[in-house]
């Protein structure tokens, strides 16, 4: 607390006993400057003597001293043509036996009188130096602000309301203070010193002051917290800037209110042109709700109700920015999705109540067993990701406890809680992975933690799995070709190949239509790979009517050209189910007028398992049209032979697997499953394919045992459709199948 001193040549005025605003001030030019002493003093009114307010070395602050003006370089301040800082080097050798205190150890010296609202000299602010430096534009800029500052601030101690009373002085009319008398929001009116001239009644009700009590302090005096400071000193720029652009600001700041709490307003200062001169209209509003309204919607987006744990939301934004910066140093990151099993059934034994019970319960339990370096968030209903804070270099980073934690996660003893006296038991399955960051986005990261938990999940109780790096090659392989195959028949990526298939006699009964991918993106993709990932997808059936209408295509161009020949098409079991199969098929026969005797539908045996007596309508309702009904790949399905006996096959297809175990005239296991296959069609009265003939020796074979067409690499490969019209063309035997 400083002594209240009286100013030089300005009886009557005190500096307030209150410097606090001061001390700040001052505290930061000492640290902007750099300089080892900084202080301010007041005069005494015949100009001889100075006594420090406010002393500081290297930021520490000192006792104050009294010194004579003579013997320091101060006295020539006021000598100077101009109150402006000023500069002065070597000073010490002017004043070798000075008592001033640390003269000689001074190499430079900046110093600016302070100034009252009448012009008369009140005091000195000094900056000295040990070593002689460089004085910039921006250091003076900085003393000369200080100095402004520090007197607008002394201004409002002696400033007298009579004086400066804007509204007899014409400026301010009542007619103005009525208006702001209205305003809910605080309203102030400041000189351009900062000292509050008015303020309207909105104050006792928000800060707690009464109006009164404002009028002649300092803005300064209101403003609290460690940026007080720094946002005082942009008011004040606004204030003294004679030609201000920036007549808005907003700002957030932080205010004392009467009771000695704080209150966050924002402010909003502008200037208003009156007769009398400048007067400034500082809006205060209360952001006390406006606060807590955001708080709430924070909340509400980024935490989840039941837990009050961090939210799915909050994942994504911690996950995306992880992996950016991950990516960025090519490195790796560890997430796991954990999921409490039978939560269906928890809710329907315990209730909703229950069940929110048993789930806020796993959120504490994770929070307590995993340490400071993972974030637990809660995700959908009832399950969690937990993430590792921070990225690896590799993927099997040493000291990276991935095992122990996921082991200690999974024990059963964590998560057995009691609900309404009973012990309920609870399971959880983990999926987990350390992601390349490079090759993931965020939603391929989810993506792939939601496949691990569901792979988890058959594990259950307390399912884990870890997906290994090649496990994510190639299900990131899968999603790509997934996701590239919607586009690839609008982009005409498909076309078809054709392989024949002959009798024993060597002519060509029918041929199979084969799909191929030419992706744009992913180059050749072969049937294998691409069919299983289309049928789990759902994409095969618009592909398969692709098919068809291709083929019907085909036929009608082959009717017009004289060639009579069959064609079998694959249909996947999926399509065969799908609604409207059966419209759809009629519809593209009638529009390339085919005739349903010239296609063969293959159908897998794994598809009439699928539900035996819709699909035994269906082939009836088929085989009634015409149509002819093949099963494929057959022998590796899991179906009894009894339905052949029900459903109207026309035809069965050897799997190529058999058929290439056929290695030597040795009669082996393989060669019975064929024999055995060939005569039970013959009984049935169904004809016999083999495919995938490739050696003479699997033919002779075949042909022993009287299979009756053969088709594979021996006779012809799959062809594209110009070879194949060629080859029709040139068999002479060609239409002859037809007799059949
Ligand atoms: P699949 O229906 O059993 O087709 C016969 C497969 O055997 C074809 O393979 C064919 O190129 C191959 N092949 C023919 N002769 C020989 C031979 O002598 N040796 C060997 N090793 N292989 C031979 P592809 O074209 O790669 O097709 C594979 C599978 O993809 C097909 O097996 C079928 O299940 C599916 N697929 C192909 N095209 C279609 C289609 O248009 N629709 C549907 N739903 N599935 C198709
Ligand atoms: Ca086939
Ligand atoms: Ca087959």
């Amino acid at each position: 607390m400083l002594p209240a001193l009286s100013y030089g040549k300005s009886p009557g005025c005190q500096i307030p006993a209150n410097v606090s605003y001061i001390q700040v001030l001052l505290k930061e030019l000492s640290i902007a400057l750099g300089a080892e002493h900084l202080f301010v003093s007041v005069l005494d009114a015949e100009l001889e003597e100075a006594s420090t307010v406010y002393y500081l070395v290297k930021q520490r602050r000192l006792d104050n001293f009294i010194y004579s003006l003579d013997d320091s370089p101060c006295s020539e301040l006021f000598s100077a043509s101009s109150p402006d800082c000023e500069v002065y080097q070597n000073s010490y050798r002017k004043y070798p036996f000075s008592n001033f205190p640390c003269v000689r150890d001074i190499r430079t010296y900046m110093g600016i009188p302070i100034f009252d609202q009448h012009g008369f000299v009140i005091g000195i602010l000094v900056a000295m130096f040990y070593k002689p430096i460089q004085v910039t534009k921006l250091l003076t800029t900085l003393l000369k602000n200080t100095a402004q500052l520090i007197t607008a601030r002394a201004q409002g101690y002696f400033q007298s309301m009579h004086e400066h009373d804007v509204s007899t002085e014409g400026g301010i009319n009542q007619y103005l203070l009525e208006v702001i008398d209205k305003f809910t929001d605080v309203v102030l009116l400041l000189n351009q010193y900062g000292v509050i001239e008015r303020a309207n009644s909105a104050i006792s009700q928000t800060l707690g002051y009464a109006v009164s009590e404002v009028q002649g302090v300092h803005l300064c005096e209101l403003l609290t917290g460690a940026e007080s400071a720094l946002n005082m000193s942009y008011i004040q720029e606004f204030l003294s800037a004679s030609n201000s652009e920036v007549l808005d600001i907003n700002r957030r700041v932080r205010l004392n209110k009467s009771s000695g709490k704080e209150l966050q307003v924002e402010l909003k200062l502008s200037r208003l042109n009156l007769q009398g001169g400048n007067v400034f209209l500082l809006l205060l509003k209360d952001m006390t709700q406006s606060l807590e309204v955001d708080k709430t919607i924070y909340r509400m987006a980024y935490y989840d109700d039941i837990t009050q744990i961090k939210n799915r939301n909050c994942f994504e934004h911690d996950v995306r920015h992880l992996l950016r910066d991950a990516s960025a140093h090519n490195a790796y990151v560890y997430c796991a999705l954990l999921d409490i099993d039978q939560m269906t059934k928890l809710n329907l034994n315990f209730g909703i109540e229950g069940g929110n019970y048993c789930i806020r319960f796993v959120a504490k339990r994770l929070q307590q067993l995993l340490t400071a370096e993972f974030q637990v968030y809660k995700s959908g209903v009832d399950s969690f990701f937990i993430v590792y804070r921070q990225r690896f270099a590799t993927a099997s980073p040493d000291g990276f406890s991935r095992h122990m934690m996921e082991q200690n996660l999974l024990c059963s003893q964590h998560f057995t809680l009691e609900i309404k006296q009973q012990i309920v038991p609870l399971s959880l399955s983990l999926g987990c992975a350390v992601f390349k960051a490079k090759n993931y986005s965020y939603e391929a990261l989810v993506n792939t933690l939601e496949f691990a938990k569901n792979e988890a999940k058959r594990l259950a109780p307390f399912g884990h799995f870890f997906m290994k790096q090649d496990q994510q090659q190639s299900y990131r392989r899968s999603n790509h070709i997934r996701s590239q195959l919607y586009k690839a028949i609008r982009n005409e990526e498909f076309f078809l190949l054709l392989q024949p298939q002959y009798t024993q006699e060597q002519r060509i009964v029918a041929s199979e239509a084969l799909l191929r991918w030419q992706s744009n993106e992913l180059g050749m993709v072969f049937p294998d790979e691409f069919i299983p990932i289309a049928e789990q997808s759902g994409a095969i059936i618009d592909i398969g009517y692709w098919i068809i209408d291709k083929v019907c295509q085909l036929l009608y161009q082959c009717d017009k050209e004289g060639i009579k020949t069959k064609i079998a098409v694959n249909i996947s079991g999926k399509q065969m189910m799908h609604e409207g199969f059966k419209t759809e098929l009629l519809r593209i026969l009638h529009k390339w007028r085919v005739r349903p005797a010239s296609l063969i539908l293959e159908l897998t045996e794994t598809s009439l398992v699928e539900d035996i007596e819709v699909v035994k309508a269906l082939m009836l309702e088929l085989d009634a049209m015409g149509f002819m009904l093949s099963i494929d790949d057959f022998g590796t399905g899991y179906s009894s032979l009894s339905y052949l006996k029900v459903l109207p096959i026309s035809e069965l297809k050897i799997d190529r697997y058999f058929v290439h175990d056929i290695k030597d005239n040795n009669v082996n296991s393989e060669h019975g499953i064929i024999q055995l296959i060939v005569n039970m069609a013959r009984i049935l009265k169904v004809k016999t394919v083999a495919e995938g003939v490739e050696t003479k020796l699997q033919y002779d074979y075949l042909r022993s045992i009287n299979c009756d067409m053969y088709q594979g690499y021996l006779f012809t490969k799959p062809i594209p459709v110009n070879e194949w019209r060629a080859l029709l063309i040139s068999n002479p035997n060609c239409s002859l199948a037809l007799a059949d």
